[in-house]
Parts: C-alpha cells; sequence; structure tokens
C-alpha cells in the first residue's frame, strides 16, 4: 500500500477519488425535475453544469451532496451531458460526465376561446405586455447562489390538483400559442395562498396575462410562481417561510374563471411545479443552517 509520509499523501487522494458515488446516467421528460447525488469519502464540494447553467449542489448528510435538475417545457428532446465536479479535503478534484437524456412528453392539447378584446392588441395593451415581459425577466434574472429552501414543498392551496396542466399545448381562438408553463390549481375566489418554500419575495405586481403575482426565489436559481391573484399579502423584498400566507387566489389576468396558476422554474428550465412536490426527498443536514440564512438575509 502506501509507504513513507510522502507517498501516502497522494495514496489517500487516489483511494478517496475512487470511493466517489456519480450518478451513472440521467432521464428526465420536458418539463421534468430530479435530484441528483453525489458522495464519497472526504468530499468538501460538488459542483457542476448543463450545458452553460450552473448546477447548485447543497450537503446532504455527511461526505455527501445534492442538487435537483430541471428541463425546460420546450427542450429539444435528445442526449446532452451533464459535467460535475467533486473536490476532497486534500484539494484533489474528479471531473465526471454523466449522459443526460431529455425525453419528449406527450402534452395534451386544449382549444379554447376568450373575448376578443384579449386578442385585438391595442397599441397600449402591446406596452403592458411588454412591461410584463421585462419584469419577470428582471425578476428571473437574479437569484441568490445559496440554496433558502428545504424539503418538502408545500402546496399553495389545499385543493389537490386532479392532474397537472403544465405543458399544454394551447389553441387560443384558433391560433396555436406558447405552451402552459404553469399547473392550474382549482382555488374559489379568496382561496389563501401560501409560499411554497422559504424564499425572497422577489416580485409583486398586476400584469396583463398573469393578473396579480407573486414571484419567490428560493434560491440556487429554484422560483415559483403565483398567478390571478386577488389580493397580495406579502411585500417585496420579503422573507417568507414554506407555508407562509402570500395572497388570496383570484381571476385577475387572462383567465376564464378563479384559480391560481402555479409555476416553477430552475435555471433557465420552466419546470413542472407538481414535481417539486413529489420528486425532492432531501434530508439536509443544514436545515437549521438554511433557515439561519433566511434570518440573516432579513437583517
Ligand atoms: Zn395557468
Amino acid at each position: 500500500m502506501c509507504a513513507g509520509w510522502l507517498a501516502g499523501a497522494a495514496c489517500v487522494h487516489a483511494g478517496d477519488v475512487a470511493t466517489i458515488k456519480w450518478p451513472k446516467s440521467l432521464e428526465l421528460f420536458q418539463g421534468g425535475l430530479s435530484e441528483i447525488h453525489v458522495s464519497g469519502a472526504n468530499l468538501i464540494d460538488v459542483g457542476g453544469r448543463m450545458g452553460t447553467t450552473p448546477i447548485v449542489f447543497y450537503p446532504s448528510g455527511p461526505s455527501s451532496f445534492a442538487a435537483i435538475i430541471g428541463a425546460d417545457v420546450e427542450a429539444k428532446p435528445g442526449l446532452s451531458k451533464l459535467l460535475l465536479t467533486a473536490t476532497d479535503r486534500a484539494g484533489a478534484q474528479r471531473e465526471r460526465v454523466i449522459p443526460f437524456r431529455i425525453k419528449a412528453k406527450a402534452f395534451r392539447k386544449e382549444s379554447f376561446n376568450v373575448p376578443p378584446s384579449f386578442d385585438q392588441m391595442s397599441e397600449e395593451t402591446l406596452e403592458a405586455i411588454r412591461r410584463e415581459q421585462a419584469a419577470f425577466a428582471r425578476a428571473f434574472a437574479y437569484s441568490v447562489p445559496e440554496r433558502l429552501w428545504e424539503a418538502p414543498f408545500v402546496r399553495p392551496v389545499p385543493q389537490e390538483a386532479s392532474a397537472s396542466s403544465f405543458g399544454f399545448r394551447r389553441i387560443i381562438n384558433g391560433t396555436p400559442r406558447a405552451p402552459h408553463t404553469g399547473t392550474d390549481l382549482s382555488a374559489p375566489m379568496g382561496t389563501e395562498v401560501v409560499a411554497a418554500n422559504h424564499g425572497r419575495v422577489v416580485l409583486v405586481g398586476n400584469f396583463f396575462f398573469a393578473g396579480g403575482s407573486i414571484v419567490i426565489d428560493h434560491g440556487g436559481g429554484l422560483f415559483t410562481v403565483y398567478f390571478h391573484l386577488s389580493e397580495f399579502k406579502v411585500e417585496e423584498d420579503a422573507m417568507v417561510e414554506a407555508g407562509e400566507l402570500i395572497a388570496l387566489s383570484g381571476s385577475s389576468g387572462r383567465v376564464t374563471g378563479p384559480h391560481l396558476h402555479w409555476g416553477a422554474r430552475l435555471g433557465s428550465a420552466r419546470i413542472d411545479p407538481l414535481e417539486l412536490l413529489t420528486k425532492i426527498s432531501v434530508k439536509s443536514e443544514s436545515a437549521a443552517g438554511s433557515r439561519s440564512a433566511v434570518k440573516q438575509m432579513e437583517k
């Protein structure tokens, strides 16, 4: 084995990195979410990227790290890769390329009609839509690097969705439109809407399509969004906790009736928010740490 302290140092290295457990491969449907794990003796850090998007890992146990990976609802099906880097206590780094397949999902198509006034855009309306797009782009442009959320995520309204309406391809007044990038939860007017997890409120506003809207930054590139609200209970920059009242539901914006549109975004990927409820099992050893990060930011 290792003879002498000098040789020993190198030997310990080789032993450590050999024990790293990487994900073998990853498959995700369009709009899907998956948790990946990297573990090994003496690991102190794991990082990675998917294309140019950084993957934010967090400690999930002794010498183990986890991250969530999402595929955009319109991601092109096919094979790509994740590049992961693990660093051990001695500073040695190992890289691993993980094959990553995006699978096409058969999203339902739905057709419906809205009053023509919604479709014939005056210059004033077009200007309102540009403001809406710019406001959301600003909200999503920055996410605090540290993870603020803790498993589990909570449903923002009590009503169960019978099925996700995420990803539906919509045909409005006979014309194909952008896919539905959230899921609609039934919520009678005035239902209490709670934060799906801890985070910072980065947008509160009223918009043409989304109506009364809130965006929460959960850190590490993860956001949740809440549309068609009738009343706000928080202001921009507020720190909220999972389950905290943020708004009342409504029917504002371009809707056919009262409901809560709930959306989620990870990096630039628009993902199905219901997957946050079902696909994350993280038992974080730093749960208290993440809560104290929230407290620190409040100061
Ligand atoms: Zn919706």
